[in-house]
């Protein structure tokens, strides 16, 4: 059996990974732009009080290990300093270093078996065997299923995915070394993310929206000072929003919080990422389409995509065990 799973960021990588472990032949296909949520998010893994509930208690524990049998992956123990408000805020076990992540995925990828294509995919189509992607090199990749793990890239292929999933602009600002005052292991956030808020009620913007929530995390020598997220009220990816704009009103936010910090700041990055407004990502078969599956709308993705990841293998792989049935259960299959 043959998967093609488009999306080479946390959810596309670690998917392909776990279905090489069951011995299927995996193709991975990735634009190769560099512009994944992956690449520029600070990697905190959150134990929160999701709806996925019990199933995510273990992000840690997974991450520890997937590092046993692949080698380093960034992973690592962090120092939470919390700002703003006196709730209680998030619970942290650890943080990934995307940069370190999205140094060595690649050449992991390779050395498990993926084949990597790193082109665009244009279009998807149902085929005798399976389905047919047809990259925008103009080639075609014939699989006997197909996993959609492309972020905020996925609807442009199924129209037809849930309008849960949505889409939002994430912007930060890089910094080349961590600031005099951040401690070098430190990961610092607000207590209340307006970022979550914000996709709670997306289906019922009328106009696009946006807020920053203040916050700093290493990455590699270097460390990202976020994080601006806007939200429209399309479910279609559409055009970027003014960098300008976007980098003026985080600065902004980070000059009201810590005026010394502006001479550290380098350059604005900002990327697309997907999430589903209930929380709950799109982890499963999709309806009336046999053979094609969904792995994204992640708003939480380093806590949520390794441990869901070897349960949407062992279901697209066929294999049955008794300790993912709670999982089968909430991904419907
Ligand atoms: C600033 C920031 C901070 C964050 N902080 C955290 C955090 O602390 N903790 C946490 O858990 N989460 C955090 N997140 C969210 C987290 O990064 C995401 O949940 C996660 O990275 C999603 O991974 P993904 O693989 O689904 O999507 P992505 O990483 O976006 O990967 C999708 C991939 O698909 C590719 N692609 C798209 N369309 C196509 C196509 N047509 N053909 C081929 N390839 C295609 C893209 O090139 C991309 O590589 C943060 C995000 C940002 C932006």
């Amino acid at each position: 059996m043959k998967v093609l799973v488009v999306g080479g960021g946390l959810a596309g990588s670690l998917l392909a990974l776990e279905l090489r472990q069951r011995g299927l032949a995996v193709a991975l296909i990735d634009g190769g732009t560099g512009q994944s949520a992956t690449a520029w998010s600070y990697g905190g893994v959150a134990i929160a009080a999701t709806p996925l509930g019990q199933l995510l208690a273990t992000p840690a524990q997974r991450w520890q290990q997937l590092e046993q049998r692949y080698g380093p992956l960034g992973w690592r123990s962090c120092d939470l300093k919390l700002h703003g408000g006196d709730s209680q805020g998030p619970v942290i076990a650890g943080r990934v270093d995307t940069r370190q992540l999205m140094a060595r995925l690649p050449v992991l990828l390779a050395a498990e078996g993926v084949e990597l294509w790193p082109w665009a995919a244009v279009a998807i189509t149902p085929s005798t065997t399976g389905w047919q992607l047809r990259l925008a090199n103009g080639e075609t990749l014939d699989g006997n299923a197909l996993v959609l793990a492309a972020g905020a890239g996925c609807r442009a292929l199924w129209p037809e995915l849930s309008p849960r999933l949505r889409i939002s602009w994430a912007g930060v600002l890089q910094l080349a070394a961590i600031p005099p005052g951040y401690g070098d292991n430190q990961l610092l956030l607000p207590s209340q993310f307006q970022r979550l808020a914000l996709e709670r009620r997306a289906a019922d913007l009328d106009g696009e929206d946006w807020v920053v929530d203040v916050g700093l995390a290493p990455w590699g020598e270097a460390a990202l000072a976020g994080q601006i997220s806007l939200v429209r009220p399309q479910l279609e990816l559409g055009s970027p929003p003014e960098a300008a704009l976007m980098e003026a009103r985080l600065r902004a936010a980070w000059r009201a919080f810590d005026p010394t910090l502006e001479r550290h700041f380098l350059t604005y990055q900002q990327v697309a990422v997907s999430f589903c407004d209930q929380g709950l990502p799109l982890v499963g078969p999709v309806p009336k389409a046999p053979g094609l599956w969904q792995f994204s709308g992640f708003s939480g993705g380093f806590s949520q995509v390794p441990v869901l990841a070897p349960i949407l293998a062992d279901a697209i792989s066929g294999e049955v065990t008794g300790g993912a049935a709670m999982g089968r259960e909430l991904i419907g299959v």
